[in-house]
């Protein structure tokens, strides 16, 4: 059968991305999906910038419609869909125990050995698709990943209505994982110094405070997130969370944090990394309004807008592809 073209935005050498017109992805086994719309978020930035030696399409948080299906996936034909990043080999223990996000023969969607959203269609197995409600928009149903990926705080550690987080890192998934920690605890503050992002924290009726202020040892916090995307996040984490507390690593930047471990060992900190989440709360908390995104949106650009839309990304808060 004659593969179709479609026009994606791929990257051929570290810091250069073009709009180009390449063949559908054609996976055995999967599902095709016409992308609506897809965002942009700090991993795509990496990605660009060399991380990883990645060549290809990123993207990886979409909201599509299943446009064609193995006949026995048929019945998700038609139906809008978000999609888990993460598709495992079947074989491994990791799949047997249902976590393929740690499969190491996994493909990820726009990240590792597999083309990703910033096209017109993308290709993933049935089983990583969720159907998203008639009632919630694109602008939103494209929210789910991330929010997702700020969810599994929620299964890693507990948090009840004592705890008091900061939330280190004032972007968009800052502003996630916020609003996400709130529904656990009122005791939720994010800490930036973007001061233009500081007042849409507040818009979400979050408190804020500048990141760079002074943290007595009575104000430490019992959880602090880092989600600076920056090599001195971690460090600063560190001067802010209390005796035994926990430092939830949230920044996948690029490079090496330089850090001086010895005060987690004197204060016994306990550091967790943290990454992909569960969809299902997720898609919960964007259609009851726990989470919103709408303030987090800056632009919704076109794929040959993309030299605008990446640099836009940079400092804004989300930018949003539609093919
Ligand atoms: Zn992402
Ligand atoms: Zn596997």
């Amino acid at each position: 059968m004659e593969r179709l073209t479609m026009r994606a935005l791929v990257i051929d050498n570290p810091g250069r991305i073009a709009l180009t017109d390449v063949p559908e992805p054609q996976r055995a086994g999967e599902c095709r999906i016409r992308v609506r719309m897809a965002g942009i978020c700090g991993t795509d930035l990496q990605l660009l910038e060399g991380y990883a030696g990645f060549r290809g399409i990123p993207g990886h948080e979409f909201v599509g419609v299943v446009e064609s299906a193995p006949r026995e996936d048929a019945a998700w034909i038609g139906k809008r869909v978000v999609g888990d990043i993460n598709i495992g080999c079947g074989r491994c223990r990791w799949c047997a125990a249902g976590v393929k996000e740690h499969c190491d023969h996994r493909t990820v969607l726009g990240i590792r050995q597999h083309d990703g959203a910033f096209a017109e269609v993308l290709s993933l197995p049935a089983c990583n698709l969720h159907e998203i409600p008639d009632t919630m928009d694109d602008e939103t149903a494209v929210f789910v990943e991330p929010t997702a990926a700020a969810c599994r705080i929620l299964e890693q550690i507990a948090i009840d209505d004592r705890t008091r987080v900061a939330v280190l890192g004032d972007g968009r998934m800052g502003l996630l994982v916020a609003q996400v920690i709130r529904t656990a605890t009122p005791g939720v503050i994010v800490l930036g110094r973007h001061e233009h992002k500081l007042a849409v924290a507040r818009a979400l009726g979050l408190s804020t405070e500048r990141s760079d202020s002074r943290v007595t040892p009575a104000d430490r916090f019992d959880v602090v997130v880092d989600v600076t995307g920056r090599p001195g996040g971690l460090q600063r984490a560190l001067e802010l969370v209390r005796p035994r507390g926990t430092v939830v690593m949230k920044s996948t930047f690029h490079g090496e944090a330089g850090l001086a471990s010895w005060p987690v060992v004197v204060d016994e900190i306990t550091l967790i990394g943290s990454r992909c989440g569960p969809f299902r709360p997720a898609i919960e908390l964007l259609s009851s309004g726990a989470v919103k995104v709408k303030p987090l949106i800056s632009r919704v650009a076109s794929l040959a807008e993309h030299e605008a839309a990446f640099a836009d990304a940079r400092r804004a808060l989300k930018v949003l592809l539609s093919p």
